[in-house]
């Protein structure tokens, strides 16, 4: 059984998300612990952590995912913004445990003026700084479309990250960020070279989760615009290759789609669904 669900919201509380996505038709799930758009926010509380355990055992919606805010970079040259990064990551990791939840997903992170090599680096010594924190979670680096100084947008530099790092990680592709960085994923035969290019130089082992979305901007165009399902530039041959792959079938799959005139979250679970053949 395929496992796909959405970015949903915990406005309403922790404990609240599992309805959120079982409205949807999802049976995993993603989520902020705080809003990503502020450095000021609380850890979850041993209560609330304890609640939710409970919860998530008996709830078929596996796994919830947690994604880290926006502001972070572990590979800031300014060292305050840099302690900020990896007070908020600690942060995370504590909430993770409290929560029993296995995954946090990270956005690499930006080099700016410095060298791709020494900010790759550098995220690696800022997470292995906070490492007493890990706890049972499991850290992945998403791949990113490579605009600007953006790291994690080739096979490379995933791998790299995966060796430096001294705790448990993993990969998150994003169908999108794979597309605009020059993977091409819009065909069976391309899915194919694509997939088998990670297993070569990442291992598809450490591949996790996939971030399911079509994306607005062209092949290599380093555009992260996410777009509906089959309605993007990858388009649906793509994502029928996808859903269909002996492989990626059973990773998890979320979509973080948008939500306008044109399709809302179920149509794009809907759509998917009716193109899985096995
Ligand atoms: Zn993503
Ligand atoms: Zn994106």
């Amino acid at each position: 059984m395929h496992r796909i669900g959405f970015h949903v919201s915990v406005a309403q509380g922790f404990l609240n998300i599992f309805e959120n996505a079982k409205v949807l038709g999802a049976n995993c799930c993603q989520i902020f612990t705080h809003s990503p758009r502020s450095w000021a926010f609380n850890i979850v509380s041993e209560d609330v952590g304890n609640l939710f355990k409970d919860l998530y055992q008996k709830e078929d919606i596996k796994p919830v995912i947690v994604h880290d805010s926006y502001l972070p970079n572990l590979a800031s040259i300014d060292p305050i913004m840099k302690d900020k990064s990896i007070d908020s990551i600690k942060k995370e990791f504590i909430s993770c445990n409290r929560l029993g939840l296995e995954f946090l997903n990270i956005h690499p992170g930006a080099h700016k003026e410095q060298s791709k090599e020494k900010g790759l680096l550098e995220i690696c010594e800022s997470l292995n700084s906070v490492k007493d924190y890990v706890g049972k979670v499991t850290l992945l680096f998403e791949n990113t479309s490579g605009s600007g100084s953006v790291m994690g947008s080739t096979f490379e530099e995933l791998k790299f990250l995966l060796e430096n790092t001294d705790f448990n990680c993993g990969i998150t592709l994003d169908t999108c960020h794979l597309f605009t960085s020059g993977y091409d994923i819009s065909n069976r035969e391309a899915l194919e070279n694509t997939v088998s290019s990670f297993d070569k130089i990442v291992g598809l082992e450490n591949l996790k989760l996939i971030h399911l979305n079509d994306s607005q901007g062209e092949l290599n165009s380093k555009k992260d615009r996410h777009e509906h399902i089959g309605l993007g530039k990858i388009g649906p041959a793509g994502f029928k290759a996808i859903v269909n792959h002996d492989y990626l079938k059973n990773i998890p799959m979320i979509m973080e789609t948008p939500v306008n005139e044109k399709r809302g979250d179920k149509e794009n679970i809907i759509f998917l669904r009716e193109m899985i053949e096995i």
